[in-house]
């Protein structure tokens, strides 16, 4: 193997002031979470400004550099050697060990970047910027220094150990997971709903899931693959708590007393309570959903304000801007795309009306609610208590 550490940078949360820790807790927590799925130990560890990933023996390097790609707030990975000796005479020898094993056909242009946490250390930056780069010229007289574009930055730090890196792979880039409350998804088993979980956890949200299925009309299959999906979207959020929620009650009741072409609406509505009572239950702060504008009749800007009545939580629409394509080329770098697209019944197209109100009127809408009150009220209550609850990672 020839790295056996890597260094994790991370971008916004070292900003953050006197809370600093929290988020590299969570961070490191996070990693933990996501080397879980890849073969070796690790130990996880971290210093002022830098968290440091340590194999403890064999592993798969692609293995963890997917994993820790999935890890939001990190900015960049950086395989790197580290060494515990600080005399400069020992970081020389280790740089020109690190060139001889990371660049082997030599032949490049390069430059030393030296930075000292130690303002101790007897050199300075700039002496040790001179010193090792005239070490890597003596060992391998191929190489050529260019201090404006390098093809190769040698990067030496020197902290509590020294470290030695030269590349950096980009993270996800975000907030670790469990820095920012929590939020209840809507989680379809579409396109979009997926994405928008995806892109509010990248924000440091914790996601908790809600799945509406209405059988016999939608299948076993149709609520597995929403599971799959759930499954999918953790390994970037962490586990996911999915309640799957029985609607073919509701659905039939609204099917009965309301005029078809409202017939959307309302159940969008009723899902939407649904969601905020499970949310305020499990301490959610608010609601996800994978709407965009105009997508279909249920998305009209007079549509979702009418959906969005109902809410007293705030609704994180992520992808409400997006164009359909934008969405997709996001649920197929996440690797949702390819379930999504399984063709399973969805709860929705069951019993959609051939011409749906694009425009729909609240006023008009909360009248037609009102030939539900004999039993939506108990009706809703049941959906909720006899949730089955179903833990995905
Ligand atoms: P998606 O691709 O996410 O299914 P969509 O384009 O099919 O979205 P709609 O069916 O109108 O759009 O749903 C809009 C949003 O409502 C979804 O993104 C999702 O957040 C939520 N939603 C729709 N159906 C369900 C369901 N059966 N269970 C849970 N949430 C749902
Ligand atoms: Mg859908």
């Amino acid at each position: 193997m020839l790295y056996q550490s890597f260094l994790i940078k991370y971008a916004e949360i070292g900003t953050k002031g006197k809370n600093r820790y929290l988020f590299e807790d969570a961070l490191m927590k996070q990693i933990r979470h996501a080397l879980k799925e890849v073969e070796g130990s690790f130990t996880v560890t971290k210093e002022i400004g830098r968290i440091y990933v340590k194999a403890d023996g064999e592993y798969e390097y692609d293995d963890v550099i997917e994993a820790l790609k999935r890890v939001f707030g990190i900015a960049w990975i950086c395989p790197m050697f580290q060494t515990a000796e600080r005399d400069f005479e020992s970081v020389k020898r280790e740089l020109v060990d690190y060139v001889r094993q990371v660049y082997p056909s030599g032949n490049l242009t390069f430059k030393v970047d030296s930075r000292r946490a130690d303002k101790a250390y007897p050199l300075t930056s700039e002496e040790m910027n001179r010193e090792l780069g005239e070490a890597v010229l003596d060992a391998y007289p191929e190489m050529k220094v260019d201090v404006h574009h390098p093809q190769v930055m040698l990067r030496v730090e020197v902290r509590t150990a020294v470290n030695l890196y030269s590349q950096m792979i980009p993270g996800p880039g975000g907030m670790p997971v469990g820095t920012n409350g929590k939020a209840m998804l809507l989680l379809s088993g579409g396109i979009d709903s997926p994405v928008a979980g995806y892109m509010i956890a990248k924000r440091g949200v914790k996601i908790e899931a809600v799945y509406f299925h209405a059988p016999p009309y939608t299948s076993e299959r149709a609520k597995q693959k929403v599971v799959d999906l759930a499954k999918l979207v953790s390994r970037y959020s962490g586990p996911i708590r999915l309640h799957i929620v029985n609607f073919t009650d509701i659905q039939l009741y609204i099917y009965e007393q309301c005029p078809h072409e409202e017939l959307t609406i309302i159940m969008r509505r009723y899902m939407m309570r649904i969601a905020q009572m499970i949310g305020e239950e499990t301490e959610c702060l608010a609601l996800i959903t994978g709407e965009s504008i105009g997508q279909v009749a249920s998305q009209t800007v007079q549509s979702l304000a009418a959906t969005n009545e109902v809410c007293t939580m705030p609704v994180f629409r992520p992808v409400i801007g997006f164009d359909k394509q934008e969405i997709v080329d996001i649920a197929e770098k996440i690797d949702t795309y390819e379930t999504s697209i399984q063709p399973y019944e969805d709860c929705c197209t069951i019993f959609v009306a051939k011409h749906p109100v694009t425009k729909p009127n609240p006023k008009v809408i909360r009248r037609s609610e009102e030939k539900l009150q004999e039993k939506i009220g108990e009706m809703v209550e049941t959906a909720v208590k006899e949730r089955e609850t179903v833990m995905c990672r």
